[in-house]
């Protein structure tokens, strides 16, 4: 999609501090971070999000594949937190699937 901020990521058109990348998908740091280590993780082809445009086995597999490299490579042992926004209920403002990876530090649960 031509005016989406994460599709130019994903493209290279858009500068990002990339972590991980794999043939299909990307990790690079969140511009606003809410955790010492928050990194998102994308396809690099659009998706609107998980439910109203489903991607296959192969790219989910993929995609948790990342996000096994930026848990080894961030050294979040202790533990980490996977999170998508999806909708006005869950605050979601880039309409491009992305998973929120966040570490480094205690977290609450129930988020807010
Ligand atoms: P969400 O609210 O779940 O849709 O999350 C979107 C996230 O993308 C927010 O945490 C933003 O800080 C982050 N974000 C938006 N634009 C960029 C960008 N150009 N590079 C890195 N992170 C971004
Ligand atoms: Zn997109």
């Amino acid at each position: 999609m031509s005016d989406c901020t994460f599709c130019s990521i994903g493209a290279g058109t858009i500068p990002a501090s990339v972590v991980a990348e794999t043939p299909n998908g990307m990790a690079f740091r969140d511009l606003n971070p809410a955790a010492p280590v928050h990194v998102l993780v994308i396809p690099k082809a659009h998706a609107a999000d998980s439910a109203a445009d489903p991607i296959n086995a192969d790219l989910w597999f993929e995609l948790m594949g990342l996000v096994r490299q930026v848990v080894a490579k961030e050294h979040l042992e202790e533990g980490w937190r996977l999170v998508t926004n999806v909708g006005p209920d869950a605050g979601q403002s880039v309409h491009h699937l992305h998973l929120h990876l966040l570490g480094g530090r205690r977290m609450s649960w129930p988020p807010g």
